[in-house]
């Protein structure tokens, strides 16, 4: 269910996804206090520290101000490592009831493309390493505006991050999981921190991921100006992610591939291209093998680029990347890369916008196009690149059109 009320239509979801981007064009820290204050206005603030209660639920508010944002207690019962530098955190409830103070406080479970406060404290300290130039190591040292938000925020180290999947520690537990990478001072801790350690977390943006694709696929919006074909359904989803942006794409895989709804029925095809700078960075491939495995009536296959040895999916040029990556797999060979096709790209802010960019100029219509960078916003689209992403799909769209037209789809299909 969305953070956003009951069903949305397709518009409104739409117009919250672009609003809740714009507020992420803003640093952490201003992030919350916009975004957090619509949420919980009207509530009086009492501050417990979960470190000596776990099981605590915390009203915040700003200093002498008005409360801010409500926070729930949890437990952080494992940090895994699924690849070099990525870590899975499973995150459980603390308190079963949930909630503090009021209706809103109560829990309510998570899906995977929902974004999230999430707090820790810091330990008390790391052991001084340096890196290969002999500064201290952004690891181990926070910068001062970490500090900065760290004192604003009675102690607590706090960032944006994303649901991977709405569950906890086990498929049965209150809870969630995000799929962390190390970067810096607080991803470190994160990922570092023993099981049993107490955090906070709290507030509840964007839509979720499915959500979004399912409300888009039989969308007939006519304020989308970008759409000349609104009513085509959606046939097959194209997932791009770059680093641990594969996290949220797994999480809604396995949904979408669960869901009985009759838009998710027409969808015969989900490919996920995953990038990588190395291939020991790999993250999560383990998972993904195994939903390739998953007998559903959704195809589903997955594709690593790994960044160091082949350069990034737009840099070698439309064929390539209309060849070895956007094209349909031949059981769903009929469906247009502009017109029937959903594609969420998330991850690294210039891989969101030259996507968004030339998708656009492809003419798919936006209310098909769902995003989430976690940095680099502020990233201006190669022009290059925003070139060959359009030209890859229209010609993608030509070349399955010809093939319609002349009946040689429906022998590959047969044959496959
Ligand atoms: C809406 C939103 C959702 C986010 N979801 C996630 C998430 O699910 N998982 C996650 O790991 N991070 C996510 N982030 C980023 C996260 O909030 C922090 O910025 C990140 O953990 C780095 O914090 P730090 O203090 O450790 O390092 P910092 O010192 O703040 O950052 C060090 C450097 O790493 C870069 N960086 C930040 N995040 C990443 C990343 N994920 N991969 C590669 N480089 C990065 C920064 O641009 C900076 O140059 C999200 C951010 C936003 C705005």
């Amino acid at each position: 269910m969305s953070s956003f009320g009951p069903l949305l239509r397709p518009t409104t979801a739409l117009l919250l996804t672009k609003l809740t981007s714009l507020l992420l064009l803003l640093d952490c820290s201003s992030f919350f206090s916009v975004a957090l204050v619509k949420q919980t206005a009207g509530f009086r603030s009492s501050t417990t520290d979960p470190r000596t209660n776990p099981v605590s639920r915390v009203t915040l508010s700003a200093e002498g101000g008005p409360p801010q944002y409500q926070k729930l207690g949890g437990v952080l019962r494992r940090s895994e490592c699924m690849g070099k530098g990525s870590y899975l955190l499973s995150i459980d409830v603390s308190d079963e009831e949930g909630g503090a103070v009021g209706e809103t406080s109560k829990w309510e479970a998570y899906e995977p493309g929902h974004v999230l406060a999430m707090e820790i404290q810091p330990p008390a300290s790391f052991d001084n390493s340096e890196d290969e130039t002999g500064s201290p190591s952004s690891m181990t040292t926070m910068s001062e505006k970490t500090q900065k938000d760290l004192e604003a925020n009675g102690g607590w180290l706090r960032g944006p991050y994303t649901v991977s999947r709405g569950h906890g520690s086990s498929i049965n537990q209150d809870g969630f999981q995000v799929l962390v990478k190390e970067v810096g001072y607080k991803s470190h801790v994160f990922a570092v921190s023993e099981p049993e350690t107490p955090v906070r977390f709290g507030g509840r943006f964007k839509v979720p991921i499915v959500e979004g694709i399912l409300a888009a696929a039989e969308s007939t919006d006519e304020e989308d100006k970008n759409s000349k074909h609104e009513e085509d359904p959606t046939r097959r989803v194209v997932m791009i992610a770059s680093g641990v942006g594969v996290g949220p794409c797994v999480g809604a895989i396995e949904d979408l591939m669960k869901s009985d709804s009759s838009a998710s029925s027409k969808i015969a095809y989900i490919d996920l291209i995953a990038s990588f700078r190395t291939s020991d960075e790999i993250a999560m491939g383990v998972d993904l093998d195994k939903l390739v495995e998953e007998p559903t009536s959704m195809g589903f296959r997955w594709l690593p680029v790994i960044t160091e040895e082949t350069g990034r999916l737009s840099s070698n040029g439309p064929e390539v990347l209309r060849e070895m990556y956007l094209k349909p797999a031949s059981s769903d060979a009929t469906a247009s890369p502009i017109r029937n096709t959903h594609y969420h790209i998330i991850g690294n802010g210039q891989l969101v916008n030259e996507w968004t960019a030339g998708l656009k100029m492809a003419g798919v219509p936006s209310s098909r196009v769902t995003t989430e960078a976690y940095f680099n916003h502020a990233a201006k689209p190669d022009p290059a690149a925003v070139e060959t992403i359009s030209e890859a799909v229209v010609g993608l769209d030509s070349t399955i059109s010809k093939e319609v037209t002349t009946g040689k789809v429906s022998q590959t299909a047969a044959s496959a």
